[in-house]
């Protein structure tokens, strides 16, 4: 792509600012290593503690991947008063990001060579924005979802949830039913979420919005090799199902047991990972009292359960794995449409269900809408899941369009293809900047 060679000279240098959850964390990974193949000089600027095991454990292996890549830890301040009542570990971590943040900008000026730009998490925008403004340093905001959401979330701030009905008006998009809009917005009450997504991007109302890259898919790349899955290689071409909900889902002791119940009755063959903690570290249970004797007996026969984190990348390109139950994080869904992996949507909470709904528009998906979000009152039924499932994976027209999709995003980031076109363009005006 670069015409320049190692020139140090034409050789721009860009830092990247994740925020905390491996959602966020990995489309970070593969854009250091997509520019970093490009001949940009990357810095990578980590928050530091992380939240879970696996993001400390990514950037280990980021670092010794690409020894060429610079690594700048922000160090963050512990704020105890707040983890009492914050809800959720990750969105307390956005916050804590936030709180530490006149730290960035002594970090950013002490870079040598000066950087051309930085590249900023979505969740950090609004904090970062009047750092990068100060330094007159161009900060180009990455956000980790789609097109969809982020129209949603530029026009949000403008609607009182009280005045909306049952649909959202947003121009440029259909109609939005109030129920797909991350329910934490909607409430009456502060909460984090609401703070750093909602108003704080209310406050910087005068920000122009100048243009929008779309660069992705990301490609997947692989870190290092990991284990690979024996059970996996042991089965046919096309017949397991893979189901997990993501690196940061808690599933409900009952919701476990009637989807053990319901996969088993599907009597198609399946890869599960069985979640029941928010964070990693904090997950010490033994599968076996979260799923029971008797349904494990049950299931040892057709599945393969795992409680650890596996390579999702690895498993998703696998010739065995046929079907994907997802909770639509936008990584999983993304990387399913790279593989031409077909979908069963649960979206639990978040963005989930606009991504959803995008994924069965084109077709590569189906959503069984009834089940609502994870972890509401309701625990959907094993009998229920087994009839979607068997929909799902004896979907032949499901399959044809994932197969279609999967050659189109490879496409758009081959040499010459849009995507492939967009990034050069932007790696180009970098160069201007040097
Ligand atoms: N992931 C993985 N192994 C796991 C769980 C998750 O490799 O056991 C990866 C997955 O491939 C994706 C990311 O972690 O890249 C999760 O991001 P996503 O947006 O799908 O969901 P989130 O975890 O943020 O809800
Ligand atoms: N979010 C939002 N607008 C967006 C994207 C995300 O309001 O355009 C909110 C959403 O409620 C979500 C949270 O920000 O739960 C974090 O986003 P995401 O689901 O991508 O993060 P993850 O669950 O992977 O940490």
């Amino acid at each position: 792509m670069s015409s320049s060679g190692h020139d140090p000279k034409l050789t721009p240098h860009v830092a990247l600012l994740p925020s905390a959850g491996m959602g966020h964390l990995t489309p970070f990974l593969r854009l250091a290593a997509l520019l970093t193949a490009n001949d940009v000089r990357v810095t990578f600027i980590t928050p530091h503690p992380t939240v879970s095991l696996s993001e400390s454990q990514s950037l280990t292996h980021l670092f010794s991947s690409f020894p060429q890549i610079t690594r700048k830890q922000l160090r963050l301040l512990p704020f105890d008063d707040l983890s009492a009542n914050s809800e959720d570990p990750f969105y307390y971590h956005f916050e804590v990001i936030r709180r530490s943040s006149h730290l960035l900008s002594p970090l950013l000026t002490s870079l040598s060579p000066p950087l051309s730009a930085l590249v900023t998490d979505m969740s950090l925008a609004s904090t970062v924005i009047p750092i990068t403004d100060a330094l007159k340093l161009p900060n180009y905001i990455f956000f980790t979802s789609s097109a969809k959401m982020l129209t949603l979330y530029l026009s949000f701030h403008v609607m009182v949830p009280n005045e909306m009905k049952d649909f959202v008006e947003i121009s440029g998009l259909e109609p939005i039913p109030r129920s797909w809009i991350p329910p934490p917005l909607l409430q009456d009450t502060d909460n984090l979420l609401k703070m750093l997504f909602h108003r704080k991007w209310q406050e910087n109302d005068r920000i122009k919005w100048n243009s929008v890259h779309a660069v992705g898919p990301l490609p997947p790349f692989n870190l290092e090799k990991s284990r690979p899955l024996a059970w996996l290689d042991d089965q046919p071409a096309q017949s397991v199902l893979y189901v997990s909900f993501g690196s940061r889902t808690a599933i409900s002791r009952d919701q476990i047991r009637e989807l053990g119940d319901g996969l088993v009755r599907s009597s198609k063959s399946f890869l599960w990972v069985v979640k029941d903690k928010k964070v990693d570290k904090d997950d010490s249970s033994e599968l076996i009292d979260l799923i029971g004797h008797d349904l494990m007996e049950r299931i040892i026969e057709r599945g393969f359960l795992v409680k650890n984190w596996l390579n999702q990348e690895e498993v998703l390109r696998h010739p065995a794995v046929a079907g994907f139950l997802t909770h639509c994080g936008w990584n999983s869904i993304t990387e399913a449409l790279w593989h031409g992996v077909p979908m069963l949507l649960w979206p639990q909470h978040g963005d989930q269900k606009i991504n959803a709904d995008l994924v069965e528009r084109i077709g590569v998906g189906m959503w069984a809408k009834s089940w609502g979000w994870g972890g509401e009152a309701m625990v959907v039924k094993g009998e229920e899941i087994a009839e979607k499932v068997g929909e799902m994976m004896g979907n032949g027209i499901l399959r044809l369009r994932a197969a279609e999709v999967r050659n189109d995003a490879r496409m758009a980031v081959r040499e010459g293809g849009s995507s492939y076109k967009r990034l050069a363009n932007l790696i180009e005006s970098w160069k201007g900047l040097v």
